[in-house]
This record gives structure tokens, C-alpha cells and sequence, in this order.
């Protein structure tokens, strides 16, 4: 599972490179291929020929003007411009196309929150897991999504008891408990380790891992920088905030 890729190709074929060496049988991708970073189509590229698991992140419809961006912050808003200018016609129609949510017998994938997928909440606290575990289909134990780039596990071992964090490495799901994952960000992470992050689910052992892999950070600087994109945009990778 990976997510928040942002058109950092670096750190894309970083984390494509390690999770070829793991025996994925089933990429899935949760949004936000695309805004932030400079490679936007090659990111595009690279993922529609990965899997057609993907969802929408926020991102990616700023990109194509179904999202407003009032509410981005300055820089967000200056990249999601700049990349609606990048994108090719397939590139627009793809990102148009994709989905809020996916999901299979023991796996939801959202973006940002099952609690309205199609408002971008951030999921942070044990409250808002609370709320999000209750929008959860029915009979499914595990939610992965992104959006705040930064890893988190939220366990749930009954319906009467508040939700509560633990430590976003490695797990094994107990059964008769929910969880709800955040995998963390490819190309933009912002939990102060600035190595790409990716998640494996391992569905016959019950295991879920997130993984950080160094990637060519000076390269991604270099290509924003020369993209005219807002140097704080470049900046900010160096210290995974
Ligand atoms: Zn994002």
C-alpha cells in the first residue's frame, strides 16, 4: 500500500524498487498521486501501470479543478496550479475517474477519513478514530488511508471502548479487533523521518508493517526548485516536515 506520492518520482521508484524485492501480489494506492512535487505525469504514469487500485486523494482533485483550493495554504495552492497546467488530457481524465474508497472482503481504502470520504478530514486523535471506525463497512476489520503524512495505527478492541493509538512499525492484527492504519506519505512525509513510507499487508499472517526507505531527496529538491514550484516546497523534504 502506498499513498501521498505528491509527484515525487524519486521517492516513488525508491519505494517501487524496495516493495519489488517483498513479494507484493497486490498494489494499492491511496490518493494523492499528484500535487507538491514536480513529476506529476511520471508519477501518473507510473502508478496507472502499477495497479487499478487507486483512489482520489484531495490533491488530485485540486489538480483538476474539482476541489476548490481556497482552502489550501499558499504554497499548496501554488503547486496545485502549477500542476493543473502540467497535467496531459489522459492525465486529467485519469484522476477525474478515480473512486473515493475501495475496498474487498477484510481491506477499506479512503484517503483521509471512511467518515465522509469526500470531505477530507484529517484523522489524528482517538476521537476521530471513534468516529471513523463507527463509518467503517460492516465486517471489515482493517482501514488504510493517508492524508495527514504522518504513520499511525489506531486499535479497536470492542464497540464500547474508545479507540487508541500504538506505535506505527510493525503488527499483528488480533481477530475479533479492528484497526485503522495510516500508512504515511511516499513523497512528502511529515513525521520528521524524511525517508519515503510505504505499508505491507501481509494477509495470510495478519501482519501489517509500515516501512521507510532513503530515497535521491537532492535530485526531488532539484527538480522542484527548477519547476519554479515555492522553494519551501523542496525544503521541507529535507526535514520530513
Ligand atoms: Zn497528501
Amino acid at each position: 500500500m502506498l499513498s501521498d506520492i505528491h509527484g515525487n518520482l524519486e521517492a516513488l521508484d525508491a519505494v517501487l524498487e524496495a516493495m519489488a524485492g517483498e513479494r507484493i501480489g497486490h498494489y494499492l494506492c491511496l490518493g494523492d498521486i499528484v500535487g507538491y512535487g514536480a513529476s506529476p505525469n511520471a508519477c501518473l504514469d507510473r502508478v496507472s501501470g502499477l495497479t487499478t487500485d487507486v483512489i482520489a486523494g484531495n490533491h488530485d482533485h485540486a489538480a483538476i479543478g474539482k476541489l476548490d483550493i481556497s482552502t489550501f495554504n499558499p504554497f499548496a495552492a501554488e503547486a496545485a496550479l502549477w500542476t493543473r497546467r502540467q497535467l496531459t488530457p489522459d492525465g486529467r481524465r485519469y484522476l477525474g475517474a478515480l473512486p473515493y474508497v475501495w475496498r474487498n472482503d477484510d481491506l477499506f481504502i479512503v484517503h483521509a477519513s471512511p467518515a465522509h470520504p469526500e470531505e477530507w478530514i484529517y484523522l489524528s486523535t482517538p476521537w476521530q478514530a471513534d468516529e471513523a471506525f463507527d463509518a467503517m463497512p460492516a465486517g471489515v476489520a482493517l482501514c488504510a488511508l493517508g492524508h495527514t503524512h504522518t504513520p499511525m495505527i489506531f486499535e479497536k478492541r470492542a464497540v464500547e471502548e474508545p479507540s487508541r493509538p500504538i506505535p506505527p512499525t510493525a503488527l499483528e492484527l488480533a481477530s475479533e479487533r479492528r484497526y485503522i492504519v495510516n500508512v504515511g506519505s511516499v513523497g512528502q512525509p511529515r513525521d520528521g523521518d524524511p525517508r519515503a513510507a510505504y505499508c505491507v499487508y501481509d494477509t495470510e499472517m495478519k501482519k501489517i508493517e509500515i516501512k521507510r526507505v532513503p530515497y535521491d531527496l537532492e535530485s526531488a529538491q532539484r527538480k522542484i526548485r527548477k519547476a519554479g514550484l515555492p522553494d519551501m516546497l523542496a525544503e521541507r523534504l529535507e526535514f520530513g516536515r
